[in-house]
């Protein structure tokens, strides 16, 4: 155990170890890949007063823009590496790996950018009755400590979608990754301080959500919780912060419809994609397919198809597709949905099959209206076929879940395209691609039991940033 490498709590630049060891796997092979220590209560109120500290110091937009510029192009110097080590401590394949770490490249400096284009607005006080020498404007200023709660499943590029902003906004920011991959986590943090940003700005406390992610969150002096995960531990959290703010990014029933003028090969093969990558992982996976029935055999026949040449293995073969999920645990849940589904009458057009924490790619028909594969979020390669008539009465079923977080559309026509964007309860609609699709410098959010707040740079820095109106009159009074 001690030859593994470490995976450190980071306190004010120094790297800190505890007793309360925990073993990173690969998730493919099972091998033992690193150490991590979970951090202990008086470390992560530590890693709160130094950062409470350093956040009263703020670096100019300048500095902070060149740091975070330097950390894109570190990503991007050991974007093999990364991507080995987030495949490797995600099972993710290595292929995925090497686009989110391209991705976690425009993110960070999309970040930097960001960082020099904070500004407030004149507000027009004259026009207010008594107010006609006064002048107005609004700026925006750091909110000061951010924690930064991340998942499993996108270790280093939901980070830097997190400590990005966070810093760019002028903020000291705590990461609390998933226990299950830190290892991307600190390798950002490590990237940051390489960069050149002062220690204190800079916080990682590992462990898991009970205890570690929830001193962070308990801990007043935080001043904002991003987080990303699961709508249950969304709303525990939600419920702990009182007046405190937060952007909460949380799970989804992901739908896709496809309508029948749409383009069958290229719609099949955008959702095989969606639905598959990542072993579904994917907060926006195609789950739910509704199909119009004129086009229903030919699209299953392009999915089955385009799902059959995908391939499963280790995740560090380049040729590799899909990996594993992120446990045997993880896998079995999903197996047992499937067998569910199939109790309650569906019918299984291909895969259904599990090895360990291998599923394979898996089609279902005839799933019931009330099975869990339609109604909760299955975080699994699993896609239920439901074929459909009339549009409003399919977009009355997307909408039909507690979540709202993206959904896609196919079509080639304007008014099916516009309607579904305009009735579509979601954070985002995506025409003629799936659910599952997001450029990094996009707003990004949910609504309903998806969560609030909205990430993209841009738009995460107005969530970390409070807006304070400045109202000035002549010291003279009114001339
Ligand atoms: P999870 O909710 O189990 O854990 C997420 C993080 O929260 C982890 O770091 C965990 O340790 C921590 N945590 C858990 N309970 C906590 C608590 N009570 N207090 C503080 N911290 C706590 O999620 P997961 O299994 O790692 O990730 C999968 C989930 O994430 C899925 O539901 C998926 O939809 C969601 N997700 C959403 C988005 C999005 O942008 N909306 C993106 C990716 C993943």
């Amino acid at each position: 155990m001690t030859d593994l490498p470490a995976v450190e709590n980071l306190i004010n630049g120094e790297w800190l170890r505890s007793d309360h060891e925990r073993t990173v796997h690969h998730k493919f092979t099972g091998a033992p890949l690193a150490t991590s220590y979970d951090a202990t209560p008086a470390m992560v109120t530590n890693a709160v007063t130094v950062a409470r500290a350093a956040s009263r110091t703020p670096l100019n937009p300048l500095q902070r823009y060149e740091i975070l510029r330097a950390v894109a192009d570190q990503i991007a110097a050991n974007r093999e590496q990364l991507a080995l080590d987030v495949a490797r401590e995600s099972g993710f394949s290595v292929k995925d790996c090497l686009g989110d770490t391209d991705r976690a490249v425009q993110t960070m400096l999309t970040s930097a950018e960001e960082a020099k284009r904070i500004d407030g607005e004149v507000v027009p006080i004259q026009a207010a009755p008594g107010f006609a020498h006064r002048l107005a404007f609004t700026i925006r200023t750091p909110v000061g400590v951010v924690g930064a709660i991340t998942p499993f499943n996108s270790p280093l590029n939901t980070v830097a979608h997190k400590v990005g902003p966070a810093l760019a906004a002028g903020n000291a920011v705590i990461v609390k990754p998933s226990p299950f991959t830190p290892i991307a986590a600190a390798a950002l943090c490590r990237m940051l301080l390489d960069a050149g940003l002062p220690p204190g700005l800079i916080g990682l406390v590992l462990g898991p959500g009970d205890p570690v992610g929830q001193a962070l969150v308990d801990d007043e002096r935080v001043d904002f919780i991003t987080f990303t995960g699961s709508t249950a531990a969304g709303k525990a959290i939600s419920a702990r912060l009182g007046m405190r703010r937060a952007t909460m990014e949380c799970g989804n029933v992901s739908a896709t419809i496809v309508c029948r003028d749409a383009d069958v090969l290229s719609a099949a093969q955008q959702c095989a994609r969606g639905a598959f990558r990542k072993s579904g992982q994917v907060c926006t996976s195609v789950q739910r397919l509704y199909i119009h029935t004129d086009v229903l055999d030919e699209f299953l026949g392009e999915l089955s198809a385009a799902a059959s040449k995908l391939v499963l293995g280790d995740p560090e073969d380049p040729s590799t597709d899909i990996g594993p999920m992120i446990s045997e645990a993880a896998a079995k849940r999903a197996e047992e949905w499937v067998h569910a589904a199939v109790d309650q009458g569906a019918r299984i057009v291909t895969g259904g099959d599990r090895t360990g924490p291998m599923m394979s790619p898996t089609i279902l028909v005839d799933v019931a209206p009330d099975a869990r594969l339609l109604c909760e979020e299955a975080f699994a390669p699993v896609v239920s076929v439901v074929p459909f008539d009339d549009l409003d009465a399919v977009i009355d079923k997307v909408n039909d879940t507690p979540y709202g977080l993206q959904a896609g559309i196919f079509t080639r026509d304007l008014d099916t395209a516009l309607t579904a964007a305009k009735t579509l309860r979601m954070g985002g609609v995506v025409i003629n691609s799936t659910s599952s699709t997001r450029a990094d410098l996009m707003p990004y959010g949910g609504v309903k039991d998806s969560g609030y707040g909205t990430e993209g740079p841009r738009y995460a820095i107005r969530d970390m940033t409070e807006e304070r109106l400045i109202l000035m009159e002549p010291a003279g009074g009114s001339r």
